[in-house]
């Protein structure tokens, strides 16, 4: 946000209107079909026609002031947040249960957050400043923090506070905050729309949403998906190509947006949007049972989650379970760790929602990449992937390590819990851990409270040093499960976060798929079970290769389960393993890539167009249509 009149920044409440309505300012310069990309955030296909919201102009006022108008600049301000916790309230309220009214009440904590608050009320009182200069300058110092941030999960937590910024200026300003009413069969298109804003939508018959920035992460992105209504999100230039009713066409399958479609396209389109809902109807109609193959061999399909929101998804999705947990989102946002008592009480309701299924919980995987203001880093750390983070760290801060260990084995009274370490590198370290784990309970007994004694405990292999020594690794622990995500970046020696490596990120390199068979051999032999949670699990074009490579349990963000589960049921072990195996015979990753495609796309082509898993690139999509006509089991 900028000092003075605003000009800028995400859209609020001002819908743009059609040219007929308008009075003349602000139209986008239009003409005929423009195409435009972006991130697929919640899929499916929707086709209506266009509701702009413009960008708000909101006025914050630069204004000093004097000692005697403190305390009524403070007032002002608590008045402004009281309304707009009042005003989400309400609209939490018209919503049905689920994950979109946890995101708003998540909004309104940290609304009333007492940090922030204690923030803006110094900032008026020690610099002398109005109320709005205040806020502006205090979501602008958040937003700016977390901009920096490698994940992409803490950049969007920034554009939370922003909104929520501009909520509380809107009613301190006394500007009308009426809510938006598009026609129903809308387009929603904005720069940016908060969770508040989606949820209202949705109630309003909206078919698409299409923002100009925010990424798959972005509440709004989670909000939508929840609801169900197809988003494209992070469309550069959107706003200054569709004026409010244009017929617009959002493709939120392959992340594309068609404006001005033409006529015989239209058409396609349509055709399109219903194969799309009748394949979603059919696998989603398989929802409650389990990913059985046809010759017997049960996979067992569980969700990733990293907020509590996302657990109401897993369900619904039909997970058996939640495969990774990951616990550093409680750490976020803070000046003090968790209390043990905090950890106690999350993880026993999570487990209370997922019972009877089990919740393996990560320990906490943070590092300087993660904005946490609890640890203090080395600002020389250049490579943080390489440095402390993960379980490394959790070694250094012993306290707060021991003190999560407490809170979960606390919590595994109440149902099927498990500790997954995340990092680990060989047995040493492992040790290490392990023995933090026995202080832990040791800690516990000497309190008197209540804990289980026989915590299944597992480890991440992440690292190639852990893959390479798995068969060590698995005779001390109760489980393994391959984060492919890390695993990928260190064996290839690719940053994750970086584009520009991007195109070298490629799960089937044969390195790769050595390490996973060899992880999972060593599982076999161990008797332990072997489960594969990085994002190679939610993408249907390596469904028959973990599968094939021994990989019993997938554990992926819960959209991606219900096709992952029909692939699964219309596939045998057999042709899963023939397949794995010509993959270990690739020499090289173009050879398997191309033979895991090709086999995949005549057996699943819709699955690979509307898989939940990574998109798969244009051409590969255009090819798999092409394909077509492959025998999809059902
Ligand atoms: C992984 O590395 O594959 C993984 C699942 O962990 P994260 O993505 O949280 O690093
Ligand atoms: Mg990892």
């Amino acid at each position: 946000m900028t000092d003075g009149d605003r000009d800028d920044g995400p859209a609020g409440r001002g819908h743009r209107p059609a040219p007929s309505e308008r009075s003349g300012t602000h139209a986008a310069e239009t003409h005929g079909r423009r195409e435009l990309e972006g991130t697929a955030a919640s899929p499916g296909v929707g086709i209506g026609r266009a509701y702009v919201i413009d960008p708000r102009h909101i006025h914050v006022a630069r204004r000093e002031i004097k000692q005697d108008e403190i305390r009524g600049e403070i007032d002002r301000f608590r008045a402004g947040v009281q309304s707009t916790h009042t005003q989400l309230e309400a609209i939490k309220n018209r919503l049905p249960h689920g994950e979109h009214r946890q995101i708003l009440a998540a909004q309104q904590l940290m609304l009333r957050d007492p940090d922030l608050a204690a923030r803006v009320e110094s900032m008026i009182g020690q610099d002398g400043i109005s109320a709005e200069w205040a806020v502006d300058r205090v979501a602008d110092e958040i937003r700016e923090t977390l901009s920096r941030a490698d994940e992409e999960y803490f950049r969007e937590r920034g554009s939370d506070i922003v909104f929520l910024a501009e909520r509380v200026l809107v009613h301190m300003s006394g500007e009308d905050d009426g809510e938006f009413q598009p026609p129903p069969g809308s387009v929603i298109v904005a720069h940016d729309l908060s969770p508040a804003d989606t949820a209202e939508l949705a109630r309003a018959g909206v078919v698409g949403i299409v923002t100009g920035v925010g990424g798959q992460t972005s509440h709004s992105a989670i909000m939508a998906r929840s609801l169900e209504i197809p988003a494209v999100v992070g469309v550069d230039g959107i706003l200054d190509t569709v004026q409010s009713d244009d017929a617009i066409v959002v493709d939120a399958i392959r992340g594309v947006v068609i404006v001005r479609p033409h006529a015989d396209e239209l058409e396609r389109w349509q055709t399109e949007r219903d194969r799309y809902e009748v394949f979603e109807d059919r696998v989603q109609r398989e929802h409650g049972l389990p990913a059985i193959a046809r010759d017997g061999t049960h996979i067992v399909l569980r969700a990733n989650v990293a907020l509590d929101a996302e657990i109401s998804s897993a369900l619904f999705h039909g997970a058996e379970g939640i495969g990774l947990y990951r616990t550093e989102y409680v750490f976020m946002d803070r000046d003090v760790p968790p209390t043990e008592d905090e950890h106690y009480r999350h993880a026993k309701a999570v487990l209370r929602r997922v019972a009877p299924y089990p919740v393996l919980f990560r320990t906490f995987d943070l590092g300087s990449d993660k904005p946490t203001r609890l640890f203090k880093f080395d600002e020389r750390e250049h490579n943080p992937a390489m440095g402390l983070r993960s379980l490394r760290l959790a070694l250094r801060e012993r306290d707060t390590f021991l003190c999560q260990l407490r809170g979960l084995l606390r919590a595994a009274v109440h149902g099927p819990l498990r500790i997954m370490l995340p990092l680990v590198s060989g047995v040493s370290e492992l040790r290490r851990a392990m023995d933090a784990v026995a202080e832990a309970k040791v800690q516990l007994e000497e309190a008197g409270l209540a804990h289980a004694q026989d915590v299944p405990i597992g480890i991440m292999v992440e690292m190639p040093s852990a893959a390479i020594v798995a068969d060590v690794l698995a005779k001390h622990v109760d489980f393994m499960s391959i984060g492919t995500n890390d695993l990928i970046q260190y064996t290839l020696a690719i940053d994750r976060t970086n584009d520009e490596v991007g195109y070298l990120y490629r799960p089937l390199h044969p390195a790769i798929v050595r390490l996973i068979h060899r992880v999972s051999l060593a599982g076999k032999a161990a008797g332990i079970s072997v489960s594969l949670c990085g994002e190679m699990a939610a993408d249907p074009r390596y469904t028959w290769v973990l599968v094939g490579l021994g990989v019993r349990e997938l554990s992926m963000h819960p959209s991606a389960i219900p096709v992952i589960k029909n692939i699964i049921r219309g596939s045998s072990l057999p042709e899963m393993e023939a397949l794995a195996r010509d993959v270990l015979d690739a020499e090289d990753v173009d050879e398997a890539e191309a033979m895991v495609l090709e086999v995949m796309q005549a057996r699943f082509p819709e699955h690979l167009l509307h898989g939940g898993g990574q998109r798969l690139t244009h051409e590969q999509n255009t090819s798999a249509s092409a394909i077509g006509g492959g025998e999809a089991e059902g």
